[in-house]
């Protein structure tokens, strides 16, 4: 999978597995069908996607408020034979990965729940299924024992972005052991494969570059960012301890940062915080002088890896990022030409370029983040797809969208 220009579809097929589905159809669903209403005069906003799918929204510019029609037709998803039907859960499935994979999972025919307790997560992003007879949602903690019958889980359910997961750090600790604990109790019990997200905070503020998986990491276990990383690092060695003690089928993603629609537009993460500012006309806060530096992968690209690796036989810990390095300055840059590019495109450029001012850096903001891929590239065939800049101006053009309409 090599980088293009023009990309037309997403997925792969290997291992006998063809996860491969129409761009197209994934933008519908992110970007239905949006009109602003004023006075008579009803304007169409967001132009992508396929009119029968999603729902639809109409805001009201006079009365302030906002209508949902619900669904013309779901779109056609895959008609798998029993045997390669499978019941899948989707912890944390209504936040902005899990309703991605959602989506995947959906159009290629499998059965999905959702278990999600709402606290980052939003029931829109995945309201487009709801009523399918293969799609279930439930509201529930991960922090309390669950009972289903499934053949697969994917464990995503816990708070993604520093302002998130600092704001109750107990309750994240609670919800990386014992969610994971849980959902491995159910695995065991079902014999369900397990799949982890856990992330490339793993290696902390690392003294290696790029980051290997075999790379034990460097982590402050008592600093505000330590519920997230020292969580998800329990919660690789429970999986790792059922995986041994119990048998159960394990894979571990380390998730390097991700971009992509529906990231919510104010959970305090980069990529959503310089793109709403750009677009607002705001101040681009850079956080110290801007010189660490992360790499950026385009959502898309993750889920063609998580779904790999469910797939595979790998079961040791997997990087899946895209290499491409940038300082938060450089990064900064870009962001705005991409914001002013499409502002011009649509025929509402703003009066002046945006400053880009500087904050004061976090504690522990690691300074260098970059993943080595090979393992991924060599046991899943997985390389990224997306340039930085394609996912950046899709994701501008979404955010840009919902703002039009009314919903940021
Ligand atoms: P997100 O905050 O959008 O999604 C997390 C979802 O989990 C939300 O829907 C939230 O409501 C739900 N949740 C949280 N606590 C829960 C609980 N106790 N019980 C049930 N549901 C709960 O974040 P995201 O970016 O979609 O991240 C998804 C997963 O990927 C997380 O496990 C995260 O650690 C991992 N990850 C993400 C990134 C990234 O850059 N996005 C990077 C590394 C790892
Ligand atoms: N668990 C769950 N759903 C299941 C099976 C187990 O939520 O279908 C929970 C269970 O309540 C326990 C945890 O998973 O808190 C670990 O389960 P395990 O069987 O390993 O441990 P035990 O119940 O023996 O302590
Ligand atoms: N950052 C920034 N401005 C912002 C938000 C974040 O400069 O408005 C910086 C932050 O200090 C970090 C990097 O961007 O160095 C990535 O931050 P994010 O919170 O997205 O993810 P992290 O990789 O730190 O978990």
């Amino acid at each position: 999978m090599a980088k293009v220009d023009k990309i037309t579809h997403v997925g792969t097929n290997r291992f006998g597995f063809d996860s491969t589905v129409d761009i197209d159809v994934l933008r519908s669903l992110y970007l239905a069908p949006a009109y602003i209403k004023q006075g008579e005069q009803t304007k169409e906003v967001t132009g992508t996607g396929h009119k029968d799918y999603g729902s639809e929204s109409t805001y009201d510019k006079d009365t302030n408020s906002i209508q949902y029609t619900t669904v013309a037709k779901f779109p056609p998803v895959k008609l798998l034979p029993n045997a390669e039907r499978k019941r899948i859960l989707v912890t944390g499935g209504a936040g902005f990965v899990g309703s991605h994979l959602v989506d995947r999972l959906m159009l290629l025919g499998h059965e999905v729940t959702v278990l999600d307790n709402f606290f980052t997560g939003s029931r829109t992003t995945v309201s487009h299924w709801v009523g399918h007879p293969n799609f279930e949602m439930v509201r529930h903690d991960v922090v309390e024992p669950f009972l289903i019958e499934v053949d697969q889980i994917y464990h995503l359910a816990c708070p993604a972005s520093p302002p998130h997961y600092q704001y109750n750090a107990v309750k994240t600790i609670k919800t990386s052991f014992m969610g994971t604990l849980n959902m491995l109790g159910l695995a065991k019990r079902t014999k369900a494969r397990f799949l982890i997200t856990s992330t490339s905070e793993v290696y902390g503020d690392p003294e290696e570059h790029p980051q290997r998986e075999d790379y034990w990491g460097h982590v402050n276990c008592i600093g505000p960012r330590a519920c997230y990383d020292e969580g998800k690092r329990v919660a690789e060695t429970l999986t790792y301890g059922y995986a041994r003690q119990d048998g159960v089928d394990v894979r571990v993603a380390r998730i390097f940062n991700t971009f992509g629609p529906r990231m919510n537009p104010y959970d305090g993460r980069v990529v959503s915080n310089f793109i709403i500012q750009a677009l607002k006309g705001e101040d681009m806060t850079v956080y110290g002088d801007g010189s660490q530096t992360r790499s950026f992968q385009y959502v898309h690209d993750l889920i063609d890896g998580l779904i790999l690796l469910m797939n595979g036989d790998e079961t040791r810990p997997v990087n899946i990022g895209n290499g491409d390095e940038f300082t938060i300055l450089e990064f900064a840059e870009a962001v705005r030409d991409i914001v002013e590019k499409v502002q011009k495109e649509q025929g509402n450029p703003l009066a002046k370029r945006v400053n880009i001012i500087h904050k004061e850096i976090p504690t522990d903001d690691p300074q260098r983040r970059r993943p080595d891929t090979s393992r991924a590239k060599e046991v899943l065939q997985w390389q990224p797809q997306w340039h930085v800049r394609q996912g950046v101006e899709e994701m501008v053009r979404y955010y840009s969208a919902k703002m039009a309409e009314g919903a940021i």
